[in-house]
């Protein structure tokens, strides 16, 4: 007899994110789930995303890390409730992990829950985590040929971030190209270019309006 031992992985990650979906619609809150590569700068975009939506909105944020909590001291440091998960060497969030820590937080009051996956362009896009929202971070000094080369993550996207605008200049980076290909791959794409560095930070505004209308048209707020 064969068994399939990954179908049987997506078969319980599945189920997990079921769970995960009905609990989000029904405490009434908006998911994000942030995918990315090391180094894209999930974290400073999330910094700067918290700034502009807070006071509007109540946030939430799971961490998802190798190991440290350096990232969720960086979140707590804005003033949000957060949850760090380590997920000692493993290379992405599963649906089971996020079902695990949800009790940590105060979900009634929540509006806006935005995972941060672990920092990696592969494998965290086979994993639904009941999200409603996925979200891409590419930076360009990643170069432009991203899209191409890891279409899994695009593909399973709702947005793509383009961060490190300021930086464009440095580098050959084709925007034209990246969002074809990115288009190409998967028509349905928004794409918000972005600078987060302190000083020069541009586009952060335009996405937490998208966030906005997002959770106002699931719960109304
Ligand atoms: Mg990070
Ligand atoms: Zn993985």
């Amino acid at each position: 007899m064969k068994i399939d031992v990954n179908a049987n992985i997506m078969e319980l990650n599945d189920a997990y994110a079921a769970k995960n979906r009905e609990l989000f619609a029904s405490d009434r809150m908006l998911t994000i789930n942030i995918m990315g590569s090391p180094g894209a700068g999930k974290t400073t975009l999330l910094e700067r995303l918290i700034s502009d939506l807070q006071g509007k909105l109540n946030i939430a944020v799971i961490e998802g890390d190798l190991a440290t909590a350096k990232d969720a001291k960086r979140i707590a440091d804005c003033g949000c409730s957060v949850i760090q998960i380590n997920t000692d060497g493993g290379c992405h969030l599963d649906a089971k992990m996020i079902d695990r820590v949800l009790p940590g937080f105060d979900l009634d009051a929540v509006d806006l829950l935005i995972i941060e996956n672990v920092g990696n362009l592969v494998c965290p896009a086979g994993f639904d985590l009941g999200e409603d929202i996925r979200m891409v971070v590419l930076s360009v000094t990643e170069g432009d040929d991203k899209p191409a080369k890891y279409p899994g993550a695009f593909l399973a996207a709702d947005w793509v971030v383009l961060n490190k605008m300021d930086l464009l200049e440095f580098t050959d980076f084709s925007t034209e190209k990246a969002f074809a290909d990115m288009h190409s791959i998967n028509p349905a794409l928004s794409t918000f270019p972005v600078c987060c560095r302190e000083g020069h930070v541009s586009g952060v505004a335009t996405l937490a309006e998208a966030i906005m209308t997002a959770v106002a048209k699931k719960v109304g707020k």
